[in-house]
């Protein structure tokens, strides 16, 4: 029974992971203002949901702007042929008047079958170089080891530097506390 649950877990994990590729080649390359829109709502809108505040007014508010900006993609249905494994298969995808191989129609479409698996989250993009990814996890912030090491390398450096800073300003205000002392010591002196 553990076996079965684990492998049908396992083929969802991959089923999703084509769509998320899919996402972040469309997103890394030109995606359309209207489409990072309707990314931010759809998320927005999860994190709504993932904190279950389903009766708030900030739900109804990001459903009526979600449904609103999903209108706005007036998709074409299509069907395309391919070459597999010695036949024809026919594989159905969304276009928009404009449509190219895989475009703007075919992400949205790839978005919401992500949202309705609840994965919209996964799609992020990296705190450092700034590349979309498909998280793995959920604390995931970057979009390889690499990127995270050198975050973190930077980051030290920075805080180096800081360091370095931080003791010369140090110093400087001991200094000018000192001279500041020995002002009023002159001055209380020259009063006497
Ligand atoms: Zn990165």
């Amino acid at each position: 029974m553990k076996k079965l649950k684990s492998h049908w877990l396992r083929k969802r994990t991959f089923k999703s992971e084509g769509v998320g590729q899919r996402l972040v080649r469309y997103l890394n390359g030109q995606p359309s203002e209207r489409f990072l829109h309707l990314l931010a709502t759809t998320q927005a809108l999860y994190e709504v949901e993932a904190a279950r505040l389903w009766t708030s007014q900030q739900w109804r508010d990001l459903f009526m702007q979600f449904a609103k900006q999903i209108h706005a993609f007036r998709l074409i249905p299509a069907v395309r042929m391919e070459w597999r494994k010695n036949r024809w298969h026919r594989s159905l995808h969304w276009r928009t008047p404009h449509g190219k191989s895989y475009g703007e129609a075919d992400a949205v479409m790839d978005l919401l079958k992500l949202d309705e698996a609840r994965l919209i989250w996964r799609l992020r993009q990296c705190r450092r170089c700034h590349t979309w990814y498909f998280a793995r996890f959920k604390h995931q912030r970057f979009c390889s080891e690499t990127c995270q090491q050198k975050f973190f390398r930077d980051d030290d450096q920075f805080r180096g530097r800081r360091r370095v800073y931080m003791r010369k300003n140090r110093k400087w205000h001991k200094e000018r506390k000192e001279r500041m002392r020995k002002l009023f010591e002159n001055s209380r002196r020259r009063k006497d």
